[in-house]
């Protein structure tokens, strides 16, 4: 028994958490491995693409589970390509899809449509842990096997439970490949039962998503970063883009992108991804700090178009730096704080503290010192000079929204309380599920079909369903 299963055994059950994570690592792989799992990814897509045309084919009754695994079976015997995909593999495309489907049918998602060559997030799902058989080989790497490709290396960076602190309550449950700009990736799903943390004794904390520094605490203290992309990289990113747009210039209308323009935009994506890569550091560092000193941490529940007007300013004063906030920064910036507030969420939740939002209007023009809103006190878009005769205070007009962000929070202006996870997206007009299940609007079986955002199927579509009755009508034949 390990030392921490013994320390688990003779703590009461009740203080013990099951926790869910991801944890993702950059895979290093040969070119045969990547062209082997670029091929993988590729059949999956075609897999889902088929099967998305199979799926609107069929007649209402026929769309189970059984009749499309049975389809899924005949394709891959008939259409060689798809066999380089691991069985496993493929049945998890098909439980995606169908969890696509009731993710519209809950009104949490768009209908599942067909996916392109170029615009689709490849990916390929490796649904049983055990099959990645994992081993830490080295301070800085680790070793997985990869159906069909074998085994790989990947950078170690998080202390993941395999071998022997491996058991039934702490395990990786599967993982997932997933391409971006900067290549491979493998994403476990790890599962573990922790000790429940203790309430976090640490003072409370109001956060502003400053203007002038991108974090400003209400005790005075900033978290800044410098620019996302050096000087040279910036240069490079410039000279890229228009490098591009050149040659998108010159290409005749109808004519295919060329490789040159293809290499042009892979590079140009690199240094985009990099300069992303840096941000969610920063966020990540930045957030642990924050969930680890502070007790209650209050933000502002901020929508995105605020924010993008704050940086931009009002006629009357306008924002500093709006150049330097709008094109790359701006767009990770624009990202950056709903990430920022999930990270917090599940952080401080880790940590025993707890995350509060609280109404935005008015931080930022409230004098934090004396209460009062005067017009003008907000000098410019980095100064707060109270206007009020009796006070007068003056300082960080950042600092001062993240002290009134505080001062809501004691007061009891509480929004949400923001549990440990993003809250679901729902529309409007599609009732919860707990109603539909109450029997309140219960969906005929065959109306599953019609979401009610649904498209009719393009041209493109029904051409290929086509052509997919073709392939996948084997298996009712
Ligand atoms: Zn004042």
């Amino acid at each position: 028994m390990t030392q921490t299963n013994a320390r688990l055994s003779v703590v009461n059950q009740d203080t013990l958490v099951k926790r869910q994570f991801g944890h993702r690592a950059r895979l290093a792989l040969s070119p045969a491995e990547v062209v082997k799992t670029d091929d993988q990814a590729h059949a999956a897509r075609t897999l889902w693409n088929l099967l998305h045309a199979w799926w609107q084919m069929m007649p209402k009754e026929k769309r189970t589970l059984g009749h499309a695994d049975a389809a899924i079976r005949q394709a891959r015997q008939d259409i060689g390509f798809l066999a380089v995909l691991p069985a496993q593999a493929a049945q998890a495309v098909l439980k995606t899809y169908v969890q696509a489907w009731k993710n519209c049918w809950d009104g949490r998602a768009d209908a599942p449509n067909f996916k392109g060559r170029f615009r689709a997030v490849m990916s390929v799902d490796i649904p049983q842990g055990r099959d990645l058989n994992i081993v830490r080989v080295h301070r800085r790497w680790g070793m997985a096997s990869i159906p069909k490709v074998g085994r790989v290396r990947f950078r170690w960076t998080k202390d993941l439970p395999v071998g022997k602190h491996a058991g039934a309550e702490n395990r990786i449950t599967g993982a997932r490949l997933v391409k971006d700009a900067l290549g491979w990736h493998i994403a476990f799903r790890v599962q573990t039962l922790e000790v429940k943390p203790e309430p976090h004794q640490g003072p409370d904390i109001g956060i502003d998503v400053g203007v002038t520094v991108p974090l400003a605490l209400s005790d005075g203290e900033t978290y800044e970063h410098s620019e996302w992309l050096t000087g040279k990289e910036k240069a490079k990113l410039l000279h890229l883009e228009q490098r591009a747009a050149q040659r998108k210039q010159y290409r005749k209308p109808g004519e295919p992108t060329s490789r040159r323009l293809h290499h042009t935009y892979d590079q140009i994506a690199g240094l985009r991804a990099k300069a992303k890569r840096r941000a969610l550091d920063w966020q990540h560092q930045t957030t642990t700090a924050i969930a680890r000193t502070y007790g209650t941490v209050v933000v502002e529940a901020l929508t995105l178009t605020n924010m993008v007007k704050s940086a931009r300013g009002t006629v009357e004063e306008p924002g500093k730096n709006v150049t330097q906030k709008s094109g790359l920064n701006r767009s990770i910036s624009g990202e950056a704080w709903g990430r920022t507030v999930t990270m917090l969420a599940y952080k401080t939740a880790r940590h025993g503290g707890t995350l509060v939002k609280v109404p935005a209007p008015g931080t930022s023009r409230r004098c934090s010192a004396c209460g009062h809103t005067t017009p003008g006190s907000r000098e410019s878009q980095a100064v707060f000079a109270c206007k009020n005769p009796d006070c007068g205070w003056s300082g960080n007009a950042d600092y001062n929204a993240a002290r009134n962000i505080l001062h809501l929070y004691r007061m009891g202006h509480t929004l949400t309380p923001a549990a440990g996870r993003a809250v679901v997206r729902r529309a409007k007009r599609v009732k919860p599920a707990t109603a539909r299940q109450a029997g309140i609007s219960q969906p005929h079986p065959g109306e599953h079909f019609k979401c009610s955002r649904s498209s009719t199927p393009s041209r493109a579509a029904t051409t290929r369903s086509g052509l997919a009755k073709q392939r996948l009508s084997g298996s009712q034949r």
